[in-house]
């Protein structure tokens, strides 16, 4: 084998199955991973009798391949990436090109970007959704950087990239660390779509009395509608309906209901915060997770804290999909969806991204987590108005809510009748109400403001700023 096409540094899951990748689409690669063994099990296993190489030092992973190198980081993020960079970088020349493609911090990203391209290196931030299946057989990726970076890389990612009917799920997103950006949205809306799910769940199995295959069931009707036809609800009723071999029970009754998260969520919300958008189901779906994490406090409270426990809920029939859950579930993913969408605007517009939501709706139709055909109607409808204030404004949207609204409400009412806690539902219908209020009671805030901190007000029947001694 000659010179490599392609490097890629790190054979973690996600690794291996991008290099694969690469080699099948033609790429010639060389590897190279911090542990050795980790390269030869690779190289005697999944990797072998293919056009890819082993290196086990930088210095000859970068002597093995072409110039301009182009080279892809697929490491844990933090810490990690940087130390990376700084034992390649007195290795690389002028115009060599260094993909970071895990779940780094954007703001890392933009750091390095900066430090990189300052270095006559080009450096590019790439989100990468799909998981291991996904990394193999085609992702969705979340390329961000400088032009002329992405351009040395267009080839490459445009065919190890899912392909869907119009197009590689793959596109320049933007500078600095704005693929970054994207990747971590992706993840909170992702984050939103399995709280909800979650919550269908225990609504199905505690208030409505459905065992595991009935509600698998009931999954495979949602996903074959337009509204929620999706990969995550696919893989929901592939999980709800697999039996553990133990037993023949169902397994997901088996698993503890503690759920992991390694960041995205927080940072979505992080920067939701600092940006002033409203997130609030994908905020409920972190807030979810941490609750989940104080499984002995819960154990305890469970025996101290009483509620109204479930009686037989009125959430429709498994025969007609549960039609008012139904009706929460997409309701709530659209909410997931316009929430994630205002946050990259907002970050578009203060971070001076350019970011094309129609050409990131249309990256996300395939390859990654949270691919669902509503996503053609997202692409539509900011390919129809990219001014778009709120996807929910949107005609096709608007529809959907004004037809649902009131099964996401029944849903929400006998949850609470109930006692089982709907944070997602019940975020998801308080921003749906709050977002469709022409007067929200924000005036009294205001007026409380005044009152202790003269911090004045504004008037609705004339301008200017107004303060009261409200206290005599
Ligand atoms: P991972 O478990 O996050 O990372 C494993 C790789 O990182 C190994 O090659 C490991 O080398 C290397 N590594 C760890 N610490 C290192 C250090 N200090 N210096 C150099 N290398 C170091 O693997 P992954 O799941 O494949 O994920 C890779 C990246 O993609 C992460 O940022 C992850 O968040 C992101 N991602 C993962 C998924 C997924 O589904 N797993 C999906 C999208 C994105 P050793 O073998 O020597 O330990």
């Amino acid at each position: 084998m000659g010179k490599g096409h392609f490097g890629l540094i790190g054979l973690g899951v996600m690794g291996e199955n991008l290099v694969l990748n690469a080699e099948r689409n033609g790429f010639s690669s060389v590897v190279y991973n911090r542990t050795a063994q980790k390269t030869d099990d690779f190289l005697a296993g999944l990797g072998a009798g293919k056009q890819i190489s082993a290196a086990y030092s930088l210095q000859e992973f970068v002597d093995k391949l072409e110039k301009p190198r182009r080279i892809l980081m697929m490491i844990k993020a933090g810490q990690p990436i940087d130390d990376t960079i700084a034992s390649i970088a007195p290795y690389l020349e002028e115009g060599d090109l260094l993909i970071d493609g895990g779940n780094s911090l954007f703001k890392d990203t933009e750091r390095r970007v900066a430090e990189l391209e300052s270095m006559s290196f080009g450096y590019i931030g790439m989100g990468v959704s799909g998981g291991a299946k996904g990394a193999l057989e085609g992702p969705s990726m979340m390329p961000g950087g400088t032009r002329q970076a992405y351009d040395a890389i267009e080839s490459l990612v445009s065919k190890m990239a899912a392909q869907v009917e119009d197009g590689p799920c793959v596109t320049y997103i933007g500078p600095g660390g704005s693929g970054h950006f994207v990747k971590t949205v992706h993840n909170g809306i992702e984050y939103g779509v399995e709280q909800i799910l979650a919550e269908a769940y225990d609504l199905m199995k505690r208030g409505a009395g459905l065992n595991g295959s009935q509600m698998a069931d009931v999954l495979g009707q949602w996903n074959s509608t337009e509204e929620l036809s999706s990969y995550l609800v696919e893989i929901t009723e592939v999980c709800l309906r697999t039996k553990d071999p133990e037993d023949g029970g169902d397994l997901v009754e088996k698993i503890v209901d503690v759920a992991g998260q390694k960041g995205t969520g927080l940072w979505t919300v992080i920067s939701a915060l600092e940006l002033g958008v409203a997130v609030p189901t994908i905020y409920e779906s972190v807030n979810a997770r941490v609750l989940s994490s104080l499984h002995g406090e819960r154990q305890k409270a469970e025996t101290v804290l009483h509620g109204p426990g479930a009686t037989a809920l009125e959430l429709g029939s498994p025969i007609d999909g549960m039609a008012p859950l139904q009706d929460a579930c997409v309701l709530s993913c659209i909410a997931s969806y316009a929430q994630g969408i205002a946050l990259i605007e907002e970050a578009s517009r203060v971070y001076n991204y350019e970011l094309n939501i129609a050409a990131i709706a249309q990256i996300w139709k395939g390859g990654c987590i949270i691919r669902a055909r509503l996503l053609k109607r997202i692409q539509e409808a900011y390919n129809n108005n990219s001014e778009l204030a709120n996807l929910m404004l949107d005609p096709w949207f608007a529809e959907q809510i004004q037809r649902r609204l009131p099964g996401l409400r029944q849903t929400v009412i006998e949850a609470t009748r109930a006692g089982i806690p709907v944070p997602c539902f019940a975020a998801s219908l308080s921003y749906i109400d709050s977002y469709r209020t022409a007067r929200l009671p924000q005036n009294l805030v205001q007026a409380m403001r005044d009152c202790f901190g003269s911090h004045t007000y504004k008037r609705l029947d004339k301008g200017g700023d107004f303060h009261t001694e409200w206290l005599p």
